[in-house]
């Protein structure tokens, strides 16, 4: 992806030298395997690493915050980049084919561990939306995680994992996790589960029609950066991540949506390019 020199979005919180500490609890605790953290909230809008990772169940304590990294200033501009396409694509889009004006959301980057409205947040746990506080949270450290432990690559696989968690403020400004939300606390658990599988391909269409128009306006797409995007969503389906885990794939603890579905519907929004395209609610072949 061609980002370097360009325009980075305002709309970034920087929690990253906030030192601190944040309780695990039973809201997340660090795992065995490299430290890294299970995130655990009551709708979990993110990417869902729960599976390779391994919770030793108590209530440790970890530090946050603390010195940035090379590494970690590299990924910041990065993602405040693509936070910054994100906001000049959807206000277009919103305007041509919602017919109103899309206010964006506000994503904040930490180190370590923070707090949202919808749980604690540590370690290196996937990056999430809260919609009650209309905010995206993301360790940057994931990127190392999803190229390094879950064979997704390349900074493209980087900018789609921000531009779902962007889809998802997209679907509240739309009405559409509100409504979602409220079905999901009426119904069974295997329902409440089919219910956010429909949200998550959404999300991932979203994330396709995004890819679409920001290649059109920024022309910031390079060879093999698609094939990034469709990769990690194949190594982020939950067939997958359960099998990696060494656990056989059960359809209905799904919550993401298997590899096969988050790559199709992805390939759909980039296609159709509208947000029409990405009706995962109507639809008899999910
Ligand atoms: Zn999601």
């Amino acid at each position: 992806m061609r980002w370097k020199g360009r325009r980075s979005s305002r709309n970034i919180e920087d929690r990253r030298m906030q030192t601190g500490r944040v309780r695990g609890g039973k809201a997340g605790s660090i795992g065995g395997v490299g430290l890294i953290a299970v995130l655990v909230i009551g709708y979990f809008l993110g990417v869902d690493v729960t599976p390779l990772l391994q919770s030793t169940g108590g209530g440790q304590t970890i530090s946050t915050g603390g010195e940035i990294t090379e590494a970690d200033k590299q990924a910041g501009e990065f993602v405040s980049v693509v936070l910054a396409d994100t906001e000049e694509v959807w206000a277009e889009i919103f305007k041509e084919q919602v017919g109103r004006a899309y206010k964006p959301a506000t994503l904040v980057l930490f180190k370590g561990g923070t707090q949202s409205p919808c749980g604690g947040a540590s370690g290196a746990s996937g990056p999430f939306y809260c919609p009650a506080d209309k905010k995206a949270y993301l360790d940057t450290e994931f990127f190392t995680t999803l190229s390094r432990r879950m064979g997704a690559s390349g900074d493209f696989a980087a900018a789609y994992v921000v531009a779902h968690e962007i889809a998802h403020h997209v679907q509240n400004e739309l009405g559409i996790l509100g409504q979602a939300n409220k079905i999901r606390q009426q119904v069974s658990q295997a329902e409440s589960n089919a219910i956010s599988v429909r949200v998550e391909l959404q999300a991932d269409c979203l994330s396709g029609v995004w890819a679409r128009y920001a290649q059109a306006r920024f022309n910031s797409l390079e060879n093999g950066d698609l094939k990034e995007a469709i990769n990690a969503a194949k190594q982020i389906g939950d067939d997958t991540l359960q099998r990696n885990a060494g656990r056989r794939p059960n359809p209905h603890s799904f919550t993401h949506g298997s590899s096969e579905q988050r790559q199709r519907w992805f390939a759909t929004g980039y296609e159709k390019a509208t947000v029409q395209s990405c009706d995962t609610f109507s639809t008899d072949r999910l």
